[in-house]
């Protein structure tokens, strides 16, 4: 439920109606504006179907919510939120590429695929230290090896890197900028609960079977518990199709959008499993409103330790970033730092 307050409601008005539901056994989510102050209350509220809320000075508006998540609804929050890292900005005007090799294999391939794919327009490096593979015989990842190689500081990239359990999130919290949780976790409560205890923006992967009701409700473990910094991001379902790896389900974006204010971003490379699909789903992710996409680019696919075949080489990587210009400009947004930045893409 979700009571909305005049702007201007004094402190101790505010206090009389908190300290009301409190006793009533709620926890509430506050957060002020200057036209209105917004009270989340979590949880079941069948017991405050009696409460006159509208006696209370300064109560506006009730708003019951009958979906399963507040936090993560629309009616909770109707604008878009933004997750701030240092100057980039996910969910704002611009689209925001990830890019990087499925898994960080050494110091050389990753500082290499982290400087082209920085020089082709991207913002964060994406690379996996910890990995989830089907196989225990697949390679694992480098752990902190891996984490060490990717640290951002000479390539000037924020970093996103998979944590698969609660007992590697201080590790990877000390050389990451985004914890990722991968399509296999997202139901892994305990997890996302302890994510949630953090202040880092969470990528959060719906899982292969997972409804966007689901995905939601994984959010909303991680928002009930302070932090409000959740990407959500479609990488494709398990459907009887088996020529791609997965079903891209781009209306997922923008029906996400339509349920949440959480930005949405788009991983072509799992969803699709081939390189040569990368590309055209990309377009398409950024035509449907997606914030952003994660794409797997390795200097020498052939050779990837990991999901070789859907990953693209970075020329391919390069020539994608200036086709999707035109596109990300006709849904009014931006792709680079600036139009003239992203005008000479286009020339070229
Ligand atoms: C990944 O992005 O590294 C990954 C393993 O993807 P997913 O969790 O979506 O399978
Ligand atoms: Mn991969």
């Amino acid at each position: 439920m979700i009571i909305v307050m005049n702007g201007k409601t004094s402190d101790a008005h505010v206090e009389k109606i908190m300290q009301k539901l409190h006793e009533m056994g709620h926890e509430v989510d506050i957060s002020r504006g200057e036209r209105r102050i917004v009270l989340g209350v979590i949880g079941d509220v069948k017991n405050l179907a009696s409460v006159p809320f509208y006696a209370f000075d300064g109560v506006e508006e009730i708003i019951r919510i009958e979906k399963p998540y507040k936090l993560a609804s629309k009616e909770f929050k109707s604008t878009t939120t933004t997750v701030k890292i240092k100057d980039v900005v996910i969910g704002g005007k611009e689209v925001v590429v990830m890019a990087g090799p499925c898994v960080v294999e050494n110091k050389k391939q990753i500082f290499e695929t982290a400087q082209q794919v920085k020089a082709a327009g991207a913002k964060i490096l994406r690379g996996g230290a910890f990995k989830p593979r089907t196989s225990p015989y697949s390679f694992q990842g480098l752990g902190e090896d891996g984490l060490l190689a990717q640290a951002g500081e000479e390539t000037g990239l924020l970093v996103v890197t998979e944590v698969m359990s609660v007992n590697q999130i201080e590790l990877v919290g000390k050389y990451t900028d985004i914890f990722q949780v991968g399509a296999r976790n997202m139901q892994n409560f305990v997890l996302l609960k302890e994510l949630g205890k953090t202040r880092k923006p969470i990528l959060l992967k719906r899982g292969m079977s997972a409804t966007l009701e689901e995905l939601l409700l994984s959010a909303e473990y991680i928002l009930s518990q302070g932090n409000d910094q959740v990407i959500l991001c479609e990488r494709g379902i398990r459907t009887f199709e088996n020529y791609t790896r997965n079903t891209l389900d781009l209306s997922a974006v923008p029906a996400l959008k339509l349920l949440s204010h959480l930005p949405v971003i788009v991983d072509p490379s799992h969803a699709t499993g081939k390189w040569r699909l990368v590309s055209p789903m990309s377009k398409a992710a950024i035509a449907v409103g997606a914030d952003g996409l994660l794409i797997e680019v390795h200097p020498d696919p052939k050779n990837s330790l990991s999901d070789g075949a859907q990953t693209l080489k970075i020329d391919t990587f390069t020539q994608l970033m200036k086709e999707l210009s035109p596109i990300v400009w006709a849904v009014g947004r931006e792709l680079g730092t600036s139009a003239e930045d992203d005008l000479e893409r286009m020339k070229h």
